[in-house]
């Protein structure tokens, strides 16, 4: 089997079934084929090659890749062709994956449904009159649709497990700065991480080797070499004796039945293949979801003071009167940015603002402290936790687009993880038994502790 025939085989699936799930922005036939030909030829040398060498994958279109449009699925960055590799980027050319496009996602990575892309939503391959998770709908449908064995994606509230509970995928946030954001075009800073979105649990496991470790580019990048997950996980899965909490804030009220029921019958599953199960009280979790969407439009407003209409990306020059800087980027960010952006810019602006910034601002960075120390006396008790990814399975376009508490609302599951740092995957659980759409369950584990999250998911999978 040549890397040639995988990539034109994924190619293929792209170029027959896409126009379904409108899950990539662009395709670079023939920068993959040209890679995959240079891996078979160096292979066919006797040359040692990295074991993902010669695997497609698809990136979400946050990652800046040389010369290949990136465009955060926004008006703001069309036609815009980055000068530079992103750190992961750079490890996945030199280890010789081809690269086969840029997916999908909400327009600058907010949302939780794709229904904020400038160019159209992604449909979830399971039904595509259902939203397919966001921000990273795109990778996550790409995998599960069978249009690339790989993908990455970024996670700053869920972006990554969400859409993977919702398309029956593995997604996966890695510890904050195990992986360099160095050309990740930045969300919220303090909370985005670049993580794989894969079938199944080893795969994830061989991509986050192949992307972590230090960079001295990104100031947040852990010193030190990251441990070797694809090891950890070769032992084999056995839970004899691992502690395994239930988060009782995630779970209750808001969660749908029939994930509900997907979730217990899998922890009754834990508990028979000889894990201890217990319930773990964070109480301070019932106000992560308030902190975040305080803490990240304060970053995003920050963040997107970049898109001016001067350096990069769309200019627009004011209708009428005279050409000023200011008119200039009053006109582009008007013209550039979608609804969704703006509100977060407006919201995080004021939150900042004199006057309010310690009731607002201030006060969610101390919830996000005690978010912290939750789990940290969490993990005092217990070796991982669990919960439902998501409280529901993928909703219908337009269900929640209309009402924006429903949407955000999605998220809180997710959401603590960020706040704190700490890895958390989502590994899919079977089917919902009220709508059979995929079910994702959460672990997550302390910081650092990526291996064990990886190998309490194994045996999970
Ligand atoms: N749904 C979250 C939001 O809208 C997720 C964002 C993300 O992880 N990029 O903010």
């Amino acid at each position: 089997l040549t890397s040639e025939a995988v990539t034109t085989h994924f190619l293929d699936r792209i170029d027959a079934l896409d126009t379904n799930y409108n899950a990539f922005l662009h395709v670079d036939r023939d920068g993959a084929l040209a890679t995959a030909r240079e891996i078979d030829e160096r292979r066919s040398r006797g040359e040692t090659l990295h074991r993902l060498a010669g695997v497609p994958i698809a990136l979400k279109d946050n990652l800046v890749v040389r010369g290949m449009p990136t465009t955060c699925a926004s008006k703001m960055l069309e036609g815009w062709r980055p000068p530079y590799d992103a750190t992961v980027v750079a490890k996945i050319k030199e280890a010789g994956l081809p690269i086969l496009g840029k997916t999908n996602l909400d327009e600058f990575a907010m949302g939780s449904s794709t229904e904020n892309s400038a160019f159209g939503p992604t449909k979830n391959p399971w039904d595509t009159t259902r939203i397919p998770g966001g921000s990273g709908g795109g990778s996550a449908a790409a995998v599960a649709a069978g249009l690339a064995p790989l993908a990455l994606g970024s996670d700053t509230g869920g972006s990554i497990r969400q859409p993977g509970a919702v398309t029956g995928t593995v997604g996966v946030k890695p510890t904050y700065g195990a992986i360099s954001r160095y050309g990740l075009i930045a969300m919220a800073s303090s909370l985005d991480q670049i993580g794989p979105v894969t079938r199944t649990i080893a795969d994830a496991a061989a991509l986050q080797d192949l992307i972590s470790g230090h960079d001295p580019a990104d100031s947040t990048s852990l010193p030190g070499p990251a441990a070797d997950l694809t090891a950890s996980i070769a032992e084999g899965p056995d839970l004899t004796g691992v502690r395994i909490g239930v988060v009782k804030q995630l779970g209750g009220e808001g969660y749908q039945a029939g994930v509900l029921e997907r979730f217990t019958e899998t922890v009754e599953a834990l508990k028979a293949a000889g894990a201890t199960i217990s319930e773990v009280d964070c109480p301070n979790f019932d106000y992560a979801l308030a902190a975040y969407y305080l803490i990240m439009p304060a970053e995003v407003s920050s963040n997107l003071a970049r898109f001016d209409g001067m350096r990069y990306g769309l200019r627009v020059e004011p209708a009428e009167g005279p050409v000023t800087a200011e008119r200039v980027m009053a006109a582009s960010r008007g013209a550039g940015f979608g609804d969704e952006v703006k509100r977060r810019i407006i919201l995080g602006t004021h939150a900042l603002s004199a006057g309010v910034y310690d009731a607002y601002y201030g006060a969610a960075l101390k919830v996000r402290t005690l978010v912290q120390r939750d789990l940290v006396a969490a993990f005092g008790e217990v070796d991982v936790l669990i919960s439902p990814t998501a409280p529901t399975t993928a909703f219908k376009f337009g269900e929640k687009s209309e009402d924006l508490m429903s949407m955000y609302l999605n998220d809180v599951a997710t959401i603590p993880a960020n706040l704190a740092g700490i890895p958390a995957l989502s590994v899919p659980c079977g089917l919902a038994s009220d709508d059979q759409m995929p079910v994702g369950l959460q672990v997550l584990a302390p910081a650092f502790e990526d291996a064990r999250m990886y190998r309490v998911a194994a045996a999970i999978e």
